[in-house]
């Protein structure tokens, strides 16, 4: 926000000159014109993450998330560009070529691969989607080209976007109502409470990593995720460990009998034909 209100300020000609302000607004520009070009020249493109369920490891989902394949600077991942984009206003461009494109590949898996492709997917929304007014026509009009039956995407967003106003609690239900599952991702950073979740309109609690890395070291964080679990379970919100990358890791949720886990000791990101290469390779076995 800090470039952005430098580049409104530049705007109103009232901004005091800084060196350092300066860079960053240069840079800035920098990326949002290069995401535009990228888009046009069609740099963009998914890796999909599996889900399992606990105990057991059978994939369950997957999640969609978006790459940037950079002409000089190699693949660039989300961190690095989303903010950039949501600031400018290109992630409106970038959640719909992600929906399409997911949505497509996920209806080819279920077409091919029947009963070996993945269960669900799970798509991410910024906070820019959540408040553009074409969002719910455009999520049932892709499902409805790939004839995909509505529960079957899922829909994440973050506490603490969720938790905001009634434009956006609007949106929930409409999306909701249309049948898509909704999934609150990175729980435990925001700022809405345990005491606060019965009021969102979710299906699934994703645990953020943070806590997840730190579960078998500190007790704070065993406490917090099992509270996590306990209450989302009490509510028939399904629960999901982020960021798994240990058996011990594996083990502990298991006995907190979190029900679904993601994460590197199940599988990186990758790209569709390399999930679909193991998809096939794991029947085979
Ligand atoms: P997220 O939705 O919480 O996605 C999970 C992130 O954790 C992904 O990072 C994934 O690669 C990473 N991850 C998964 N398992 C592990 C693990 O075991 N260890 C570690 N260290 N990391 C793991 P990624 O792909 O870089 O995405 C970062 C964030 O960018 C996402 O967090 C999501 O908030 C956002 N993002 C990604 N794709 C999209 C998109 O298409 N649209 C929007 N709006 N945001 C996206
Ligand atoms: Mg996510
Ligand atoms: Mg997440
Ligand atoms: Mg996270």
């Amino acid at each position: 926000t800090a470039m952005y209100e430098a580049k409104r300020a530049g705007r109103d000609c009232c901004m005091v000159f800084d060196p350092a302000m300066h860079e960053r607004v240069v840079r800035q520009l920098e990326i949002e014109n290069d995401l535009r070009r990228a888009l046009r020249a069609g740099e963009l493109f998914v890796v999909y993450q599996p889900i399992v369920a606990l105990p057991g490891g059978r994939a369950t989902g997957v999640e969609a998330l978006v790459r940037w394949r950079h002409p000089s600077r190699g693949v660039v991942t989300p961190g690095e560009f989303i903010a950039v984009a949501e600031e400018v206003g290109l992630i409106d461009q970038i959640g719909e070529f992600v929906l399409r494109e997911s949505c497509a590949r996920f209806a080819d898996w279920r077409a091919r691969l029947g009963p070996r492709a993945p269960g669900q997917l799970n798509v991410n929304l910024s906070r820019a989607q959540l408040r553009s007014p074409g969002l719910v026509e455009q999520v049932r009009a892709t499902l409805a080209e790939h004839e995909l039956a509505p529960r079957l995407l899922q829909l994440e967003v973050t506490e603490t976007l969720a938790a905001q106003d009634e434009a956006v609690q609007a949106t929930l239900r409409a999306l909701k109502q249309l049948g898509v599952r909704l999934a609150l991702d990175d729980f435990g950073t925001g700022y809405s409470s345990l005491a606060c979740l019965h009021l969102l309109p979710v299906d699934t609690v994703k645990i953020d990593r943070s806590f997840i890395a730190h579960a078998e070291s500190v007790e704070y964080h065993r406490v917090l995720i099992e509270a996590t679990i306990r209450v989302a379970q009490s509510l028939d919100m399904v629960t999901v460990a982020e960021g798994i990358e240990t058996a011990g890791q594996a083990a502990l949720m298991t006995r907190l009998r979190c029900d679904h886990g993601q994460g590197w000791l199940y599988g990186r990101p990758v790209e569709a034909a390399e999930l679909e290469r193991r998809i096939t390779e794991a029947a085979a076995a």
